[in-house]
This record gives C-alpha cells, structure tokens and sequence, in this order.
C-alpha cells in the first residue's frame, strides 16, 4: 500500500551534503526546504537544503513542463522531495547539478516569511527566538545544536565507559536543594510543591543504595533573579555522583568527560565547527589547580581585596585572567561559600573539598567531596540556617550505611556556550527560559 503523502522512494533518501561529482550517472533522491529559485524562462535552477548542505536541481522547460512549472510556482522555505540524475557540471558551484525526473511539494510556505533563513544579514537574538523553527534552519543556528548533540554524545560514552549508570531523578519535589532562594513553587493537587534546582539530594540518596556510580543529564530550575548571558530559568544538568571517591576523583572524570566532549565533536561535528569558525585543541590533562587563597592572593595583588568566604566575582577573575589559564579548577573553596553538604577539610574546617571548573571568568561546574556524617550534616545544616527536620528524607539516607562520595553538575548549556565560542547561553538552548520568555 502506498503512503500518499509521501514518495515511493522516499526511503532512498539521501542526505544532500552527502552528494557529489563521484555520484555523476547515479540517481538520488533528496528532500528538503527551498532556499532559492532562480527561473531564467526557459531553464529554472532550483536549490534545495536539508542539515547536512545543499543541492541544485536543474528544470528545462522544455523537457519537463510541468516540472518546471511546479518548480516555479514554489515559495521559499517549502518542503520539495525529488528523484533526479546526478550530473557533474563545470558550471555548478559543488561540480554538479541534479536533473530531475520528479518533483513533489510535501509541504507549502507562506509568505512573507518572519525570518529569512536564507538571508546574509544576522538576525536580532528575539526575532531569531520567536521563530526558532526557522533561525534553526540558518546554518549557524543548525551548527550550535549539532555542536550541543556531539558534546553530550561525547559525554555520555565517557561516562557509560567509565560505568557510571544513568538514573533520572524527580524534578518535583517538597523542598529546596539549598535553602528557598530561587524555587518555582508549585500547586501539587491540595499541597505546595517545587521544581526542583538540582538533582544534588537526589543522586546522593543513590549513594546509599549501591548504584555506587550514577550520572543523570536532566533539567533544572532556578528562579533567577539577575538578567546574564549565563543564566536562564530552565537549564540542563549534567551530574555525576560516586562513591568511595573524594574531590580529585571526580575532577578526574570530569577532566576526561571534558575531553571526550571535545574528541566528540571534533569527531562527529567537524563541519558544525568550521560553520562557526571553531578549532577545537582538547586541553593536556591534568588541568591546572588553582585554590581559593591563591586567587585571592593575585587579587590583592592588584589591590583588590577579597575577604575570606566571600565568592570571586567574575569582575576578580576577569581582573586576574592574565595569571590564569583558560580552563582551570579553583579548589578549596572556604565552608561558608558552599552549600551544607561540601566536606570541610579536617584539619582546616574553615576551607572546604569544593571545587568550580573555570572557563575563564565563567564557571561550567561545581563539584566536591560531600559530608557523609549524619551528625557534620546536621550541623553544618543549621549553620546555613537551614531546618533539618526539611532534610528527614534526605538525613536518613546517610543513617543506615553511607559510603564516602563526591560528585558534580555540570552545565550542559554553559558548556556549549564555551564549546562552540558563542556569546549568550540563549543561543545553545533550543527554547531558552528566561525573565520574559516562556513562548515559544
Ligand atoms: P553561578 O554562580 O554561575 O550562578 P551556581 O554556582 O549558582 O552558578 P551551581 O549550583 O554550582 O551554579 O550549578 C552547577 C552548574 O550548573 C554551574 O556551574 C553552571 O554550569 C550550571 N548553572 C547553574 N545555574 C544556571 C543557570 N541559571 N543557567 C544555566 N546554567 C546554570
Ligand atoms: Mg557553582
């Protein structure tokens, strides 16, 4: 039985940027979006585009009427499929052109279009987001998501070979990772719920469970109150969680995550990179270790003084950046500047076995070894004016058999942001989330 929408040999389909000279005398089948039409009276050239590149059809009016009249009665941006004789052409830009035998219109555009992907000029970042079905068909938009699918391609085999297992952990719950700044509440039928801002709770309860190695990439929500190129309101996590390991395990693994990311890319999205003027060296590992204290010694330095506890706001980093390499870990962050559950170092409780993964000024990751004492919890609890009694779900997980942990979240759109040199983490989301946007 025959599908009426669609070509009997549609099947064949071949990707377009996938044709060339070499295929000259064999025949193909393409679909995609018309980018042009140039009807010249007598001959029509008809270019068509899919993810992977472009091909042009050749009419001749003579030859195919109703071809070339069906061609030339199409709207820019349709949806064509064509089967067609590949034949090499000094003329063609690409070397050859595609002379079709048929030629049907799947889907009609209207016009005028909202966006022109075809077109040279950029597009304003709100034009570009309230047509993101169309921007995306502009080949940088394409690339930056190409880009986004290899990275976490990239990171997914690094860690399924390093056997970590993949969970998936509940964005509703009853109550903050970390205290309530920044939750979206809910209504939950007759109670109050929230969106949950990190999977933290979560994947450390796994670490009592004996899936001793687990990592999740899921979203996450923060009710931010600032407007930045590095927030939005809905972002993706990738977080791992391991047990019987401390800080420099896992900064280990997210070394290695970061250079299976860029092997990944450089891999399956080269083409994606040179669209957007990307060249990708994956750093020697170990990266550097740079404390907390170090910083803020070149701080003052330059006379800037930061007070112990206090985080390094990107106007320091930026102000210390010819001192410090691209990538870089800051460790040994002060307890106070982190959440409860960071372990403070024994002999040194002021500081702490947390760490932040730097590009530059921007931070993609934070990690650390965890509290794994129920009683240091507890406390450590109430000296971030936090009520235990909130945790009981949590606390109990650490009662009956606890193995030592460490673990981190990495940012999946901040990640890409960095990857693929853009300058606003709206530009790697499909449909970011911010102050003003939740349509589309
Ligand atoms: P920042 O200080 O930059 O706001 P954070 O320290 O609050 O980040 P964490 O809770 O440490 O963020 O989250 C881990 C990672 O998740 C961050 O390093 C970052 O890559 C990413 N991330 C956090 N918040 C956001 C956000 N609002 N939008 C996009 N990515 C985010
Ligand atoms: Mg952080």
């Amino acid at each position: 039985m025959t599908n009426d929408l669609l070509p009997d040999d549609i099947a064949q389909r071949r990707p377009c940027g996938s044709i060339g000279p070499g295929d000259d005398g064999g025949t193909v089948v393409v679909a995609g979006f018309v980018e042009d039409l140039r009807n010249l009276g007598n001959i029509a050239f008809l270019t068509v585009r899919d993810r992977s590149g472009k091909v042009q059809l050749t009419l001749l009016k003579k030859k195919m009427p109703e071809l070339f009249a069906l061609a030339s009665s199409l709207s820019r941006e349709s949806v064509v499929a064509a089967t067609a004789k590949v034949q090499r052409s000094e003329k063609a830009n690409a070397g050859f052109e595609l002379l079709p035998s048929q030629l049907r219109l799947l889907g009609a555009a209207e016009s005028p279009l909202p966006l022109g992907p075809a077109d040279a000029v950029g597009v304003e970042v709100e034009t570009a987001l309230n047509n993101r079905f169309l921007d995306l068909r502009r080949p940088q938009t394409m690339a930056v998501f190409l880009c986004r699918a290899a990275i976490l391609r990239g990171v997914r085999e690094q860690l399924q070979q390093e056997d970590f297992i993949e969970v998936q952990t509940p964005k509703i719950v009853a109550t903050a990772t970390e205290g309530g700044a920044g939750l979206f509440p809910m209504q939950y039928f007759e109670r109050k719920a929230y969106l949950n801002q990190s999977p933290q709770l979560y994947k450390q309860i796994l670490m009592a469970s004996g899936l001793d190695r687990v990592w999740e990439v899921g979203p996450a929500f923060r009710a931010e109150e600032h407007n930045t190129t590095r927030h939005l309101n809905e972002f993706t996590s990738i977080d791992i969680e391991m047990a019987y390991a401390d800080d420099e395990a896992v900064m280990g693994v997210l070394e290695r995550v970061l250079q299976a990311a860029m092997r990944s890319l450089n891999e399956h999205a080269p083409d994606a990179l040179r669209t957007l003027g990307v060249t990708l060296v994956p750093p020697q590992l170990p990266l550097p270790r740079i404390t907390y204290d170090h910083c803020r010694a070149l701080a003052a330095k330059r006379d800037i003084t930061v007070a112990f506890g206090e985080d390094l706001s990107m106007e320091v980093l930026r102000a210390i950046a010819d001192e410090l390499p691209d990538l870089y870990f800051i460790t040994r962050w002060p307890s106070a500047a982190k959440p409860f559950y960071i372990r403070p170092v024994p002999d040194s409780p002021q500081h702490s076995f947390a760490f932040d993964l730097q590009y530059r000024e921007k931070e993609i990751t934070s990690g650390g070894q965890r509290v794994h004492d129920v009683g240091m919890l507890q406390q450590r609890l109430l000296d971030q004016g936090l009520d235990p009694e909130a945790f009981a779900y949590y606390l109990k997980a650490f009662r009956y058999g606890m193995p030592p942990h460490a673990g981190w979240g990495l940012g999946a759109d901040r990640l890409t942001l960095i990857l693929t040199q853009r300058e606003n983490v709206r530009e790697c989301v499909l449909f970011p989330r911010d102050r003003e946007r939740i349509v589309p």
